[in-house]
């Protein structure tokens, strides 16, 4: 399938299918997803997705939540952050860490998933998505040894696995290779930066300004592709 702008920027569903009820993956992930799935369910780990598929506007909701602070933001130890002191610039690059600006989230092309395993935690378990659940004692702790082990064999790698002062480390964000190299080859500034433009984005200016800071730092070092 054709890789057009609009999928790598969320603008659009045309590519992608229902893996469940609420969760939309690419068309061409949903059965190696379900394959992980499967081969994950023979050790007793029950690999459910919490993310998949957002769209620009959802991700610009989210954005502007956390950027007129409606919605937390936490920092390096999942703390909140204090982000009244800071300038527009430094509430921009801490934001930056934990949210995908709209247009540039990798979850727009229904190649990326935020996972956990169902049968470790309790039915009423509020999902945190914090590196701690993650590690040694967290209740994940025994899928992330797993998918370290099994992911790569399947195509599913971590884009977020290493701290390079980007994005922070996401142990949850899994991305289905094969096909999201074909997203990151389509990856184009001038695109993100004409669509940033014409939305309602909280910070926009200061974002516009630091754009090409920004996108080598926080999108392209993510990329499996280099
Ligand atoms: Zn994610």
């Amino acid at each position: 399938m054709h890789v057009t702008l609009e999928m790598v920027s969320g603008k659009t569903e045309e590519h992608l299918s229902e893996l469940n009820g609420d969760c939309l993956l690419h068309q061409a992930v949903v059965a190696p997803f379900q394959s992980l799935q499967a081969v994950a369910a023979e050790k007793g780990i029950d690999l459910q997705v919490a993310s998949g598929f957002r769209s620009f506007e959802r991700q610009l909701t989210i954005w502007n939540a956390k950027a007129s602070g409606h919605r937390l933001v936490l920092d390096d130890q999942s703390q909140p952050f204090n982000l009244v002191n800071m300038s527009e610039r430094e509430r921009a690059f801490a934001m930056l860490r934990w949210s995908a600006l709209p247009g540039c989230s990798r979850h727009h092309w229904g190649t990326d998933m935020d996972v956990w395993d169902a049968a470790a935690v309790s039915p009423n378990y509020v999902l945190q998505l914090t590196p701690d659940e993650y590690q040694q004692n967290g209740p994940f702790h025994k899928l992330s040894c797993w998918l370290g082990e099994h992911a790569g064999e399947y195509g599913f790698v971590w884009p977020y696995e290493h701290d390079n002062g980007g994005v922070a480390p996401e142990p949850w964000h899994l991305s289905y290779s094969p096909v999201a190299q074909q997203f990151e080859a389509r990856l184009n500034a001038q695109y993100i930066r004409k669509i940033l433009d014409n939305s309602e984005l909280v910070l926009k200016d200061t974002i516009l300004n630091c754009l090409d800071e920004i996108i080598p730092k926080f999108i392209f070092s993510a990329c499996i592709r280099k």
